[in-house]
C-alpha cells in the first residue's frame, strides 16, 4: 500500500551492520572445529602438481610482522568478498582467469547514524522509509531505518551517476530537496551520531567460475568472492548463505579432496547466483549511464519487470516474492501461468486506459456574435 508522498508501510527487522557481523562471529567462534587466525590475510595460493592443477593452500601473512607463512590445505574456499584477489593469485601461478561480466551502475552510498529519545510524533504513520525511486528523473533511493539502540540508519543511495552528497552540509541540504519532506523532518528529529560514509563500490560483477574451462582442483570461490551485486537491492547478505547452503550440499554428495567437487559446485552455485544477478543487473542496465552487457534476455526482462510488478494478480505477486526472497529461481516468473496472468492484467489496464480516455474537444464551438 503507497502512502501519502510516495511512502510505504514496510516492516521488518533492520540491524547495523557491526552487530549483524559480530553475531555471526560470536556464533562461529562457539565452533569447536574452527581456529580463527588475527591480524592476517591469505596473500597468494599455493598449487602444485602437472600445470600447477591442484591447489594444496594458501600464503598468509601477519599484518603486525609482514611474516608470511603457508597454510596447508585439502580445499581452499576464497570467501574473500567482492575484492577478492583470486584473479590476481591465479594469473601469478600461471593459470586462466574465469571470465568476468561486469554491469557498472554508477551508483554511490553515502549513510548516516542517527539517534533519538524523542516520542515517534503521533501522525507519522510509518515505522521504516524506503524511497524507492531510482529513475533518471529521480535518481535516487532512500532506505532509514530504525536499527538497534533507539538509532536510525539513513541510506542515500544515488543512481545513474548522479552520487550522493560526501559533505555532511551538502548531505543534509540533499535531504530536504527530496520528493517528500519526511526524510528531513525525520532528522530534525533525531541526533546525528556518526560522519556520512560513502562508497562508490556498488558494481555488479560476476566470475564465471562456472565456465572456467581449467579449474583447479581443491579451490572454489564463494558468494561475492564469485559473484557480487550492486548492494542497493539489499541482497547480497542473503544470496551468500544460499552460496553456504550450496556448498554444504555438494559437501553432502562429494568429498572434500574429490576432484569433481569444484565444477559441481560452481555450476550450482551459478545457478542459484542468475537470480539475484538478473534481479540487480537488469535494473541497473535500466538507467541510461549504466554500462553493461544489455543483452536481449536483459532488455526482455527489463520489458517484463514493470508488467510483473504492476499486475494486481495475487499469484503473481506472491511469486515475484518468492523470486525476491530466493525462494524459487528467476525463471519461474516466466511460468506459462504466471505470464499469462501478467498478460491478461497489463492488456487489460491498456484498454481500461483506452477508454477512459477523455473524448477529443473537437472544434469549438464559437463564441456568440456580440450584438
Ligand atoms: C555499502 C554496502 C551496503 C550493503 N548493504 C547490504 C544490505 O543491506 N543487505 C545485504 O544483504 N547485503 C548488503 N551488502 C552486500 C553484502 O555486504 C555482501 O554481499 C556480503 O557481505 C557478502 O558476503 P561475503 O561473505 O561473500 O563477503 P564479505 O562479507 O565481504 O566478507 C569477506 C571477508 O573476507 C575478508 N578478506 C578479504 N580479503 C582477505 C584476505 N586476503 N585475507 C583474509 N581475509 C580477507 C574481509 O575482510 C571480509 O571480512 C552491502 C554491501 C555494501 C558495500
Amino acid at each position: 500500500m503507497a502512502g501519502p508522498g510516495g511512502l510505504t508501510p514496510d516492516y521488518g527487522n533492520s540491524t547495523s551492520r557491526p552487530l549483524i557481523e559480530g553475531t555471526v562471529l560470536e556464533f562461529c567462534r562457539r565452533l569447536p572445529n574452527v581456529t580463527f587466525l588475527e591480524r592476517t590475510e591469505v596473500s597468494a595460493l599455493r598449487a602444485t602438481g602437472e600445470g600447477r592443477r591442484t591447489c594444496t593452500g594458501v600464503e598468509v601473512r601477519s599484518r603486525d610482522d609482514r611474516q608470511t607463512r603457508t597454510l596447508e590445505a585439502d580445499l581452499v574456499v576464497d570467501a574473500s568478498g567482492a575484492h577478492s584477489k583470486s584473479g590476481e593469485w591465479l594469473q601469478q601461478l600461471g593459470l586462466a582467469v574465469p571470465e568476468d561480466e561486469v554491469v557498472e551502475g554508477y551508483s554511490g552510498y553515502s549513510s548516516r547514524w542517527f539517534v533519538t529519545d524523542q516520542a515517534w510524533p503521533s501522525d507519522w504513520w510509518w515505522k521504516v522509509l524506503f524511497l524507492r525511486l531510482a529513475t533518471p528523473e529521480q535518481p535516487y533511493f532512500i532506505g532509514f531505518f530504525p536499527i538497534e539502540n533507539q538509532c536510525w540508519l539513513l541510506s542515500y543511495i544515488g543512481v545513474n551517476k548522479s552520487y550522493p552528497p560526501r559533505d555532511e552540509s551538502d548531505f543534509t541540504l540533499a535531504l530536504e530537496r527530496l520528493a517528500t519532506p519526511a526524510v528531513h523532518q525525520m532528522v530534525q528529529h533525531m541526533k546525528s551520531i556518526s560522519p556520512v560514509y560513502s562508497s562508490r563500490a556498488t558494481r555488479n560483477r560476476w566470475r564465471h567460475y562456472e565456465r572456467w574451462r581449467t579449474p583447479l582442483g581443491g579451490f572454489i570461490a564463494i558468494a561475492d568472492a564469485a559473484c557480487s551485486f550492486n548492494p542497493r537491492f539489499g541482497q547480497g547478505m542473503s544470496a551468500a548463505t544460499v552460496s553456504a547452503r550450496v556448498l554444504k550440499e555438494c559437501l553432502d554428495r562429494y568429498s572434500i579432496a574429490d576432484p569433481r567437487l569444484p565444477r559441481a559446485f560452481f555450476a550450482a552455485q551459478a545457478h542459484f547466483q542468475r537470480t539475484p544477478w538478473l534481479i540487480a543487473a537488469a535494473d541497473d542496465l535500466r538507467l541510461p549511464m549504466s554500462e553493461g552487457n544489455r543483452s536481449l534476455s536483459i532488455r526482455l526482462f527489463n520489458w517484463y519487470r514493470p508488467q510483473l510488478v504492476s499486475c494486481p494478480d495475487r499469484r503473481v505477486g506472491a511469486r515475484l516474492g518468492q523470486v525476491t526472497q530466493f525462494l524459487r529461481p528467476i525463471s519461474s516468473l516466466f511460468a506459462p501461468q504466471i505470464v499469462s496472468r501478467v498478460l491478461v492484467a497489463s492488456t487489460s489496464r491498456r484498454i481500461k486506459a483506452i477508454l477512459r480516455k477523455p473524448a477529443s474537444p473537437g472544434v469549438a464551438t464559437m463564441p456568440p456574435e456580440a450584438e
